[in-house]
């Protein structure tokens, strides 16, 4: 594996610092085929017809449609495992950052298909980066085109993620939460809350299996209690896998964009800065000034005003007016 984790040290990538929230960044299908039909005509000529998509958890199903809609077959590479790079059930933890991580698996995936383009994506839960208590799932999609040398990353914060715990050491108690997380649609893991990566059943959607689980994991267990968490796989979490889709779409309509100069696709959001002048005393403020679009393969760069038209800060958010 040593070699295939360095294939790109020298490539050439995105990096989209963009952090689409779900509430203001869903574009419906009616806006992708719009921006598609716009833009279709040269991105044909730029983007490969055929894209291998490192995946064994279904996600096809979220990402073949939208990139079929670009000219681009996404293809499956035959026996490929991921888990060997990380399992959100803990029994193998997962190697470097999570662009680290997806890149190792984009990298065997190219190399077991023989494929010079490729996408993959990678999902980090946790807790919410700003809100306490509340959960959040960081999406990335990575793609890259070797014969042309670039990267693009894309980055969506899902804000409302199935993704949940609880811990009983009765089975009856497991009611409300079995109804929070959308059960059976979206499956379980169950493990024995004092050892969480000693795995006693994953990807399940029965009671019966459930109960099972449950009843290996208390015996395990050091203090009798089960931990049952929301299983984060795309094909078992119809949200995550939704999420994948919608990002899936974000990115595909990016690799429709291509660099005015160099023809290059992804042209797109590369920065956003801050500093916008306040209303009243004119300094600069924390809110977004203006965004910086721009190009990785010829480092083309283009300022671009903030989409909702704002020249000046509210002083609520200044510095000064409003220490
Ligand atoms: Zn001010
Ligand atoms: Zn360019």
């Amino acid at each position: 594996m040593q070699t295939l984790l360095t294939y790109g040290a020298k490539r050439r990538h995105f990096r989209c610092y963009q952090i689409a929230l779900d509430t203001n960044r869903q574009e419906s299908d009616e806006d992708m085929k719009q921006k598609s039909d716009v833009f279709l005509g040269d991105a044909h000529r730029q983007l490969p017809k055929v894209a291998v998509l490192a995946t064994m958890h279904g996600k096809q199903i979220a990402l073949q449609e939208t990139f079929a809609a670009i000219g681009v077959d996404l293809t499956l590479p035959a026996d490929f495992d991921t888990d060997q790079f990380g399992t959100f059930s803990g029994e193998v933890p997962r190697r470097g950052t999570m662009e680290e991580a997806a890149r190792a698996k984009l990298a065997a995936a190219m190399s077991v298909s023989g494929i010079s383009a490729g996408l993959v994506s990678e999902g980090a839960y946790g807790a919410h980066p700003m809100i306490p208590f509340a959960p959040a799932g960081l999406e990335i999609l990575v793609w890259y085109d070797k014969e042309r040398n670039y990267e693009i990353i894309e980055h969506l914060l899902d804000e409302n993620p199935v993704y949940d715990h609880s811990e009983i050491k009765r089975f009856e108690d497991l009611g409300p939460f079995l109804g929070r997380i959308n059960f059976p649609d979206t499956a379980v893991i169950v493990a024995p809350s004092s050892n969480k990566s000693a795995c006693c059943g994953k990807g399940l959607r029965s009671l019966r299996d459930v109960e099972e689980a449950f009843k290996s994991a208390v015996k395990l267990s050091e203090d009798g209690t089960c931990f049952v968490q929301t299983d984060m796989r795309a094909h078992m979490n119809p949200r995550r896998m939704e999420t994948i889709g919608r990002l899936g779409k974000t990115l595909a309509a990016r690799l429709t964009q291509l660099c005015a100069s160099c023809a290059t696709p992804g042209w797109g959001l590369l920065r956003r800065q801050a500093g916008l002048p306040c209303k009243w005393c004119g300094e600069a403020s924390m809110q977004i000034a203006y965004e910086i679009h721009g190009c990785i393969a010829c480092g083309e760069e283009k300022i671009v005003p903030r989409s909702d038209g704002k020249t000046h800060a509210d002083p609520a958010h200044c510095g000064i007016c409003n220490p």
